[in-house]
C-alpha cells in the first residue's frame, strides 16, 4: 500500500491521491452499499449533504479514515446523482470550507516539521502546483512567490489581500496559515465541483438512490429561487446575477447590495431572503449582518451605499449610459425619471 501521509491524515483530506488508491486497494464495488451494513454510511453522507446544503453550516465531524473515505465517497455520488448546478456549487464550497479548517489547524499545531512539510507538499504542490514553503526563521509563516499570491490574491477585493500591506522579501510574499490557506479556498472548491460534475457511475446503488432522491426534494424551495433584476443599476443588477447563479459574492458586494436594498425600502426580511442562494448562505448569521447594516443591531447606524467612486476601485461598478451624473447607486433612475 502507498500511503505515506497518516491515516487521519486521509480522513480530514479525502480527496487525495492517497486516498483514492486506500479505496481502489479495497477492491470494494459500488453494489456493496446495497448490503446493510453500509447504510449508515449513506446515512451519514445524507445528514453531510443536509447540514451544509439546508442548515447553512459546515459539518466538521470527524470519524475514523475510512467511515471518512466511503462518507465522502457516497456524499460526491448523491450530490452527482441530484445534479443541480446550485447545490453542487453550494455543496462545494462548504466541503472547500472544511478542508480549510482542519488544514489551518493541522499546519497551526503539528510540531514535526517533516510531517508538516509533507502536508504542504501533498495539498499545495502536489494538487495545485503552488510552491508553499515554511519559512526557516519563523515554523508558523510560509513563503510563496509574489506572482504565485497575486494569481490568487487578486480574486480578493479586501483591502488586507493587497500587495501594498504585505511583508514582502526578495520575490516572497510571507502568510500565516490561516491566510495561505485562505488563497486556495477557490481552488479546493473547483477540485469538489469537478471531481462531482466529472463522475461517471452506469449504476448509481438503489439505498444511495432512495437518499439522494429525498434530499433533493428537501432542496426544490432552495434553489428554484430566483430574483428579477430589472430597473435597477448595473452594478447591483450584477451582483443579484451572480447571486441568481449560485456565485460567491465578496464582502463589498454583499454590503453593497444589501445597503441599496435596505435604502431603497425593502425590509430585513426581503433583504435576507436576496442572500438565499450565496453559497455559504445561513439565515441566522446573514439576518444579524442585515441588522447591524439596518442600525438595528449594535451600534445602531444605519449604514448607507457606498459612492460610484468606491464601487469603481472596489470593482464592483458595471457602469452604463443611464449611470451619467450619478454619484451613488441609489441616486440611479431618479435622474432618468426627471
Ligand atoms: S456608476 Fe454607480 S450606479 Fe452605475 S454601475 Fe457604477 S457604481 Fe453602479
Amino acid at each position: 500500500m502507498s500511503i505515506i501521509l497518516g491515516k487521519d491524515d486521509l480522513a480530514k483530506y479525502p480527496f487525495l491521491e492517497e486516498a483514492g488508491n486506500y479505496i481502489r486497494e479495497t477492491h470494494f464495488d459500488l453494489d456493496e452499499f446495497n448490503r446493510s451494513e453500509f447504510l449508515h454510511i449513506i446515512e451519514r453522507a445524507s445528514k453531510r449533504i443536509e447540514f451544509e446544503l439546508i442548515q447553512g453550516k459546515v459539518f466538521i465531524d470527524l470519524e475514523k479514515y475510512d467511515i471518512e473515505l466511503f462518507t465522502f465517497l457516497v456524499s460526491l455520488i448523491i450530490m452527482n446523482y441530484i445534479n443541480e448546478d446550485s447545490a453542487i456549487k453550494k455543496f462545494s464550497l462548504f466541503e472547500a470550507m472544511r478542508v480549510e479548517k482542519f488544514l489551518v489547524s493541522d499546519l497551526s499545531k503539528e510540531k514535526d516539521l517533516t510531517r508538516k512539510n509533507l502536508l504542504i507538499s501533498k495539498v499545495f504542490r502536489d494538487l495545485f502546483q503552488l510552491d508553499v514553503e515554511l519559512d526557516p526563521k519563523n515554523n508558523h509563516l510560509f513563503k510563496m512567490n509574489i506572482s504565485d499570491y497575486l494569481i490568487r490574491a487578486t480574486s480578493f477585493n479586501e483591502e488586507e489581500w493587497k500587495l501594498i500591506g504585505r511583508a514582502v522579501d526578495n520575490g516572497y510574499v510571507y502568510l500565516d496559515g490561516d491566510e495561505t490557506v485562505r488563497l486556495i479556498r477557490y481552488e479546493i472548491y473547483n477540485l469538489m465541483y469537478n471531481r462531482i460534475k466529472n463522475m461517471n457511475i452506469t449504476k448509481i446503488p438503489e439505498q444511495i438512490k432512495i437518499h439522494a432522491v429525498l434530499i433533493k426534494n428537501k432542496l426544490a424551495p432552495a434553489i428554484r429561487y430566483s430574483h428579477t433584476t430589472t430597473d435597477l443599476p448595473p452594478c447591483i443588477k450584477k451582483a443579484l446575477e451572480l447571486l441568481n447563479k449560485n456565485e460567491n459574492l465578496p464582502h463589498s458586494a454583499r454590503f453593497m447590495l444589501a445597503t441599496y436594498m435596505l435604502s431603497s425600502g425593502k425590509s430585513v426580511d426581503d433583504v435576507v431572503l436576496l442572500f438565499q442562494n450565496a453559497p455559504d448562505y445561513n439565515e441566522k448569521i446573514t439576518k444579524y449582518q442585515v441588522e447591524h447594516l439596518a442600525g438595528k443591531k449594535g451600534s445602531q447606524t444605519k449604514y448607507s451605499v457606498p459612492a460610484c467612486s468606491k464601487l469603481v476601485n472596489e470593482n464592483l461598478c458595471y457602469a452604463t449610459i443611464d449611470c451619467r451624473g450619478i454619484t451613488n447607486p441609489i441616486q440611479f433612475g431618479r435622474k432618468n425619471r426627471k
